[in-house]
């Protein structure tokens, strides 16, 4: 493991002096690469509420992106980004009212091999088949009392596999605590937390929303969290305006070694592990007034600091059917 991890590292290092951007983003045919996939928020908000939901969705107000603002986004982004993936992501995606509009602009885009959703699956059973058949790859993530048991996950294997669609089912019975609504002042702590921080840095977890390129899903809901206008979440991201030096300002964001301004509220990778509970909405923000500090999963950041190939908040997959292929892009 430590072997892993200092050779990531070693690998890191070596793009980073060689300009390009930091862990497993790469370059081909002039265009970035993330590792996995490209990120879309199609609904902020969640039929459940996780006590530490990483989007913050129990907080936030109701709000989806249109077919055209997303066909505007990801077709300035195609020229210079592909991704294996386009992952549907919310809140709850399947909460979205025009589901199949935006999957369909998104995938007319090209900007990714195929569409992946993710998903809690506890709306699965209605989605339409008109639906399904837009997509290529659903995970769903699995939590306790939502009814995605046993029965549940086998009929949604028969309905992926008739549909021909990939599906896994990952199971999460702890959560790492994402947001400190107080966060920091320690300009240490804050910088280490970023550089650590996989999502970021490895990962290459970027979003691609209402006109503008984040590192992380964090850095788009941290003024929610800390009561800031969603707006501000802009200064921690590029605009896609599709200008000519759109590219080099998204490559030069992607290679700074500065903290997010968001990082000063957020745990990255090195949130405290909290067994995953429902909580009432109203009690969602009580449950990140604690300070950065006393959040901090310090063991597991020293780990991490010291090269181990730690790969925390993973989950484990209870359940997949074997569909090895993602269609191409129309
Ligand atoms: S299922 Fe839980 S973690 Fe996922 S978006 Fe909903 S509230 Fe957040
Ligand atoms: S806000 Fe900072 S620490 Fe949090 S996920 Fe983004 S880059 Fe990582």
């Amino acid at each position: 493991m430590r072997l892993r991890g200092w050779i990531d590292r070693m690998r890191g290092a070596f793009q980073e002096a060689a300009g390009m951007p930091p862990g497993l983003v790469r370059f081909r045919d002039g265009r970035i690469e993330p590792p996995w996939s490209c990120e879309l928020i199609a609904a902020y908000q969640c039929n459940i509420s996780c006590s530490h939901c990483n989007q913050a969705s129990p907080i936030r107000r109701k709000g989806y992106p249109d077919a055209a603002t997303v066909t505007r986004d990801f077709s300035r982004m195609a020229p210079i980004y592909h991704a294996r993936y386009a992952k549907i992501v919310g809140g709850e995606p399947l909460l979205h009212p025009e589901f199949a509009r935006v999957v369909e602009a998104l995938r007319a885009t090209g900007i990714a091999d195929g569409i992946l959703l993710l998903t809690n699956g506890m709306l699965l059973p209605r989605l339409p088949d008109a639906s399904w058949k837009l997509l290529d790859r659903i995970e769903v993530s699995v939590y306790p009392e939502t009814g995605v048991d046993a029965d549940f996950i086998a009929r949604m294997l028969d309905k992926a596999t008739a549909m021909d669609v990939e599906i896994r089912f990952v199971a999460f019975d702890d959560f790492r605590v994402s947001f400190s609504r107080p966060g920091t002042d320690d300009e240490n702590l804050i910088r280490r937390i970023y550089l650590t921080c996989k999502m970021a840095r490895v990962w290459g977890c970027h979003i691609i929303h209402d006109g503008h390129f984040h590192k992380c899903v964090q850095s788009v809901h941290v003024p929610t969290v800390i009561g800031a206008p969603p707006e501000s979440a802009r200064l921690d991201a590029v605009p896609i305006d599709g200008g000519p030096d759109m590219r080099g300002r998204i490559l030069d964001f992607l290679r700074s070694r500065q903290p997010l301004r968001a990082c000063r509220h957020c745990l990255g990778v090195v949130g405290r592990v909290e067994p995953h509970r429902l909580v009432a909405r109203a009690d969602w923000l009580a449950e990140h007034d604690a300070p950065t500090e006393a959040l901090v999963d310090f063991e597991a950041l020293e780990r991490l600091e010291a090269g181990e190939d730690l790969s925390p908040g993973q989950g484990r997959t209870v359940a997949e059917n074997r569909i090895e292929r993602a269609r191409a892009v129309a």
